[in-house]
């Protein structure tokens, strides 16, 4: 089965990037738009403190849930696997195929639009809150993107990205079924899809 950016090479270049930055772009004016209303209200450390909470705490369950119940979904529909199998099930089958690597506007707003909905409503319709919210989920979604690029490019040494490089890479080369979390295992632990074999994956030997 062809996906839809392989028949629609084009569209390739409008959904995905082969870096973080045109998603990050993407994301940046929902992030000054949300300081800049957050001048004009009033808020407290509270809300503060609740939103911010509230923003990574629903991106990280977001990233994992996606992709465990939705980026590796298969669909009876034909069109519906074209298009799906375009993101991350494409990225799985062609590991060394960087220009997948990342989001594009045609991708993101969407998404955005989406979760700041869903969002809202976690929020209570506070705007204070609210505000506070998107702006943690938009840093962690800028995180997310910096760090997917980080693991297929390798250009950092640092513990961290040694550690999720590992931890990703296992979840490619060994079991799909394990290890979703992008950033943290902290949702696989909760949920019962950790895999501590990670921990053998060997940098220097593994196909990033
Ligand atoms: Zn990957
Ligand atoms: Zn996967």
């Amino acid at each position: 089965m062809q996906t839809l950016i392989e028949k629609y090479p084009r569209l390739r270049t409008h959904l995905m990037h082969n870096t973080p930055i045109k998603g990050q772009l993407s994301a940046l004016p929902m992030l000054i738009m949300a300081i800049y209303l957050l001048t004009q209200i009033e808020w407290s450390w509270i809300s503060l403190s609740v939103g911010t909470f509230l923003g990574v705490a629903y991106w990280t369950f977001f990233e994992y849930a996606m992709h465990r119940f939705l980026y590796h979904r298969i669909f009876k529909s034909k069109f519906s696997n074209e298009l799906w199998q375009s993101f991350h099930m494409f990225h799985h089958r062609n590991i060394q195929e960087k220009s997948v690597l990342n989001a594009n506007y045609l991708f993101l707003i969407p998404m955005a639009l989406v979760n700041i909905s869903i969002l809202y409503i976690i929020s209570l319709g506070k705007l204070n809150v609210l505000l506070f919210a998107v702006i943690s989920l938009v840093i962690s979604y800028m995180f997310y993107e910096w760090v997917h690029y980080s693991i297929h490019t390798n250009p950092f040494k640092n513990n961290y990205i040694q550690y999720i490089s590992k931890y990703h890479l296992h979840h490619h080369h060994k079991t799909a079924l394990k290890n979703f979390g992008n950033t943290s295992s902290f949702w696989d632990i909760v949920l019962g899809t950790y895999d501590a074999n990670y921990k053998k994956i060997d940098l220097n030997s593994v196909e990033y």
